[in-house]
């Protein structure tokens, strides 16, 4: 039985966390996303030196954008006066993955939307014990976020972390659910609930910025989109990958991808937004189930 987080877990939380909380401190009115990913990737890469990597492109989320907006090449996108900005980043250590998130908000107008996420990711990790059912995390996430006059986002929700897989095994609602799965001793999982004036749902927009490799070779591809396909393979293997990251003087790589991504070689994660295009905001955390509890690696100063 697996009774402490692995020592590579506990790193990548650590740098997860102190990458996010510096990064935080540079958003503001004006200041581009591009800037805002870049600085965060880069510091990730800083930290982790030749043990890990970037575990998922920097997220950066604004207003009704729920997750997955990551900046495109040459992206000029300014945060605006006011919102909700969401920092979503990662880190791996030989493959052990941290996630983590925090909500900015620009002018102090939405604090409400910060503390119900803030308070409801607490309240659920401090229910976390071996053998409690994630929906009873889920329900203690709801209950906590609708005290503060929101809903949860019931169409996200956290995940179990695995090496090398940021989406693995089971699901943490961010809602009550009736007879689920348990929680056993030694996994790790990704905390994250999301509070909305909205409805709670999620649509998926035209736009997608961040993609993963699927692992099967069915379609025949041409020359290009081969030489394209295992780069991104050999770079990034199981873990998402910003288009931003990829470059080539000679081919036109958004291009390519879309022909991957067509083929099935690739997949894509357009950016969410809320159903009712409500104010969002999250928060994450990266635990890991101890005999006593949670242990959660990616707490901040
Ligand atoms: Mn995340
Ligand atoms: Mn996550």
């Amino acid at each position: 039985m697996v009774t402490a987080p692995h020592p590579d877990f506990v790193e990548a939380g650590r740098i997860a966390a102190k990458v996010i909380e510096e990064v935080a401190r540079e958003v503001r009115p004006r200041v581009k996303v591009l800037r805002i990913c870049a600085l965060a990737e880069r510091r990730i890469l800083e930290y982790v030196g030749k043990r890990g990597g970037i575990a998922f492109p920097c997220n950066v989320s604004i207003n009704e954008e729920a997750a997955h907006y990551t900046s495109p090449r040459g992206d000029t996108k300014m945060f605006p006066e006011q919102g909700l900005v969401k920092i979503d980043i990662g880190a791996h250590v030989n493959g052990h993955i941290s996630d983590t998130a925090v909500t900015v908000d620009l002018d102090g107008t939405f604090e409400k939307f910060v503390a119900a996420a803030k308070s409801s990711l607490d309240a659920a990790i401090d229910v976390v014990r071996p053998g409690i059912q994630v929906g009873e995390v889920g329900a203690e996430i709801e209950k906590t976020i609708k005290r503060h006059g929101l809903k949860p986002v019931h169409q996200l929700s956290g995940h179990q972390l695995k090496p090398w897989i940021l989406h693995a095994g089971k699901n943490v609602p961010n809602v009550r659910i009736r007879r689920s799965a348990e929680m056993k001793v030694g996994e790790t999982y990704a905390i994250e609930p999301f509070a909305t004036n909205g409805n709670g749902t999620i649509r998926s927009g035209e736009n997608a910025f961040i993609f993963s490799n699927n692992m099967s070779n069915k379609k025949k591809l041409d020359r290009l989109s081969v030489q394209i396909r295992n780069q991104t393979r050999q770079r990034f293997g199981t873990l998402p990958w910003a288009s931003r990251w990829l470059r080539s003087q000679k081919v036109d790589t958004n291009t390519i991808i879309a022909t991957l991504v067509k083929a099935g070689v690739v997949r894509e994660y357009p950016i969410l937004y809320e159903g009712r295009n409500g104010m969002v905001s999250q928060f994450e955390h990266s635990i890991f189930v101890g005999e006593d509890g949670a242990i959660v690696t990616t707490l901040r100063k």
